[in-house]
């Protein structure tokens, strides 16, 4: 039998949520929404936002070492997606209909900006502020780690919610405010938007852990330029659209475009070898405080004291060793 590690077991729980949150949500809110006469918008996106950063803390809360910065700092984020579903105020005044796209927007992209400063301030600021600077704890059997290669995946799942959502936001605010002639102009500017923004955002997450080859720069550069015009162009382009009005391809297309240019990155980008003489450095650290205990002949930290067994320093290298 395969048994997962807890942190493969952690990003397939992830992955189960991002189908879950969506659908339960719109489940859970029009069951409220028959008792009550509250927006119904309002409550799907209340209930969005709650589900999506409680079960991000309930996922990942054993990974994270909780200071008091990284725990008041997250708090004060959580605040925020939660502010604007209750204050429920679209960014500029459009038609009522129209509003309810605009908040749906705005929230969404909320929710994806949350994901990224969560993964940031949980994982990222290792190296950072002096209050956040502590390592964290490893367990006698070397449970309980972050690695930058899962630290990337749980960013990535930030992308879905952000990019929906900045693609509603841009929509309205073309079709409703700028009122460029035409409303399909508007919606490939969208498209064209988006799809930088998601492609510029998935190298950010992944630059450090791959090896940036003249075969990966070139493929990147050239896969991207051809989803651009793929996402901008391809709509217009009477062949591929059977239906009449084309409203289908002009999003589903776009969309088709970025799973497989995603999906190519995979491919594409080779992972980073890491040398063997770097590898030893990055595990010669204590485990409580992070001094580094190179040239050591034993495993007593000299600037805290801690002195775990072998087992526990040898279980906690070789996790951070892992995925
Ligand atoms: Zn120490």
């Amino acid at each position: 039998m395969i048994r997962a590690t807890p942190l493969t077991g952690r990003l397939m729980l992830c992955l189960g949520l991002l189908f879950l949150v969506p659908a339960l949500s719109i489940q859970v809110s029009d069951w409220i929404g028959g008792w009550h006469s509250w927006d119904d918008q309002q409550v799907l996106n209340l209930i969005l936002t709650a589900l999506t950063v409680g079960m991000s803390l309930w996922l990942w809360r054993r990974f994270v070492r909780w200071t008091l910065g990284r725990a008041a700092a997250t708090a004060i984020t959580m605040l925020v997606p939660l502010a604007q579903v209750l204050w429920w105020q679209p960014m500029f005044n459009v038609g009522c209909i129209t509003d309810d796209i605009l908040r749906t927007g705005q929230n969404l992209s909320l929710i994806g900006l949350w994901v990224w400063v969560a993964v940031w301030l949980w994982w990222g600021l290792d190296r950072g502020w002096s209050v956040l600077r502590t390592r964290w704890p490893l367990t006698a059997d070397g449970r309980r780690m972050m690695t930058p290669t899962a630290r990337s995946l749980a960013a990535g799942m930030g992308l879905l919610p952000f990019v929906v959502g900045l693609w509603l936001i841009l929509c309205v605010f073309l079709v409703d405010v700028v009122q460029l002639d035409f409303a399909w102009h508007s919606v490939l500017i969208c498209n064209g938007v988006c799809v930088v923004v998601a492609v510029v955002v998935w190298i950010l997450i992944w630059r450090r852990r791959v090896t940036w080859t003249r075969r990966a720069r070139i493929g990147t550069i050239l896969s991207s330029g051809l989803l651009l015009h793929v996402a901008v162009l391809v709509p217009l382009c009477d062949v591929l659209c059977f239906d009449s009005e084309g409203e289908v391809c002009v999003v589903a297309i776009p969309v088709v475009a970025l799973g497989l240019w995603l999906m190519l990155t995979a491919f594409l980008w080779p992972a980073r070898v890491v040398p063997v003489q770097e590898r030893i450095d990055a595990g010669l650290h204590c485990m409580k405080c992070g001094y580094s205990l190179r040239g050591l002949t034993s495993t007593r930290c000299p600037e805290c004291g801690f002195e775990p067994t072998l087992e526990a320093f040898c279980a906690g290298w070789v996790a951070e060793e892992g995925l």
